[in-house]
């Protein structure tokens, strides 16, 4: 998300005449856009911020902004307490990013951190930064209601609001058009999108399907979805179109029901493993991976056995793991006890990782002399011989250089695999 929104601020300011620059040291303007989702991340934007203050002792013209989720809650600290910003602006107020600028400019420090309940930047052409010219991020919506009890999201991008389906079908054809074969898009909660009222209305599935009618050979994607609005109906249309991509990404956090309850994820182990097991059966050959909090508050060693069992029994294609932080304003940081010691905690997130190590492995295992068709992405960043790309799956492949380009597509056998990356031949 944070990728895509940066896109979209390049984009406002390169029509008001800046331009973009891949080289800090000659910059005029360094905005950092930032995730408030872990301590970890607050704690690394706090150490870029006071390098761009010694850039600053050397450049006193530098104007040093915030952009993003960390804008609103510690505005106070940085601005004024550390003085280490020049400009705030929140997830909503990219569009006030010029005139915050010229504030900026005539001696004045700026800061936006208004939440909007319809800002969706529908009409803004993002400017595709750091791009490869063949995938690219399409933003369906903003913001989240669902208040997991644990997450800052919905306090610091605001309420759900879906973005107008026309201008997301234009921005998908207008990629294609330009060589782009790769779209995913992109919302906190995407099986929840909708827009229009009526007989007009168009659900996710409904949106999903527009854009893969496009063109068989643009490929679709998204992320992320709520497992407990993962409909059926999705499920159709991903198992109906060969272009949807063939990998769901569906965060489940605990197998535990006392932990999912108090996370307030409102779906319990049974009703995940029955979207799993539905997803199976329907998608053969489909990847699932997964997001999971281990150490949440008040969870038991016998909770962490739960999501151990449920891992196996989803046998997750990929996971991403963290151990539980707390994050000021959420209701767990409000009402509940962040009890699980921190030995604890690693503990069981070094379990995790060491099983969900055995499942990857065993799924890429299970490639071992497949065929899968893969859009070429690049060159390998091993070797300028071969060439990457990705299977529908989304895992990574990694194959001699052929006479086909990136943004064409490939069969390739798989006939190695490691931990992350399956490497083959073309066929
Ligand atoms: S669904 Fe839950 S975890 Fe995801 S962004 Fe919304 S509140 Fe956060």
């Amino acid at each position: 998300m944070n990728f895509s929104d940066s896109e979209i601020v390049a984009s406002i300011l390169t029509d008001e005449g800046f331009e973009s620059s891949d080289d800090l040291l000659s910059a005029d303007i360094v905005l950092l856009n930032t995730c408030s989702i872990r301590e970890h991340a607050e704690d690394r934007v706090r150490k870029r911020l006071h390098y761009f203050r010694s850039l600053k002792k050397k450049n006193p013209g530098l104007t040093i902004g915030l952009l993003g989720c960390m804008a609103e809650r510690t505005k106070n600290a940085l601005m004024e307490e550390e003085q280490l910003l020049d400009l705030i602006a929140g997830p909503d107020s990219y569009r006030h990013l010029p005139g915050l600028l010229a504030q900026v400019g005539s001696g004045q420090r700026a800061v936006d951190t208004i939440l909007s309940a319809d800002e969706t930047y529908a009409d803004i052409n993002p400017v595709r930064l750091d791009s490869n010219g063949v995938s690219a991020f399409i933003s369906i919506m903003r913001g989240c209601e669902n208040f997991c009890s644990y997450c800052v999201v919905p306090y610091a991008r605001g309420q759900e609001r879906s973005r107008d389906a026309g201008s997301i079908i234009r921005e998908a054809k207008d990629l294609f058009l330009q060589g782009f074969r790769e779209v995913t898009l992109l919302g906190q909660n995407v099986n929840s999108y909708l827009w229009g009222k009526g007989q007009n209305e168009i659900s996710f599935s409904k949106l999903l399907e527009q854009v893969a009618k496009l063109d068989p050979l643009l490929r679709v994607r998204f992320a992320t979805s709520h497992p407990k609005d993962l409909s059926p109906e999705l499920i159709q249309v991903i198992a109906s179109y060969p272009n949807i991509c063939k990998a769901i990404h569906l965060p489940v956090q605990s197998g535990s029901n006392a932990v999912l309850d108090k996370m307030n994820r409102k779906y319990t182990r049974e009703e995940y493993l029955e979207k799993i097991r539905a997803i199976r059966s329907l998608i053969p050959g489909c990847a699932i991976s997964t997001d999971i909090i281990t150490g949440f508050c008040n969870e038991t060693e016998a909770d962490h056995q739960q999501t151990i069992e449920l891992m196996k029994e989803a046998a997750f294609d990929f996971a991403f793991m963290f151990k539980y932080s707390e994050r000021p304003q959420t209701i767990a940081a409000e009402q509940y006890n962040d009890n699980v010691p921190a030995e604890v905690k690693e503990r069981r997130l070094r379990e995790i990782i060491d099983l969900q190590h055995e499942l990857s492995s065993a799924s890429n295992h299970k490639d071992l002399g497949e065929t899968f068709e893969v859009l070429i992405e690049g060159e390998s960043k091993r070797s300028n011989k071969q060439y990457f790309g990705r299977n529908s799956q989304n895992k990574v492949l990694v194959f001699p250089k052929t006479v086909q380009k990136p943004g064409e597509y490939i069969k390739v056998k798989v006939n190695r695999v490691t931990s992350a990356t399956l490497i083959g031949e073309e066929v």
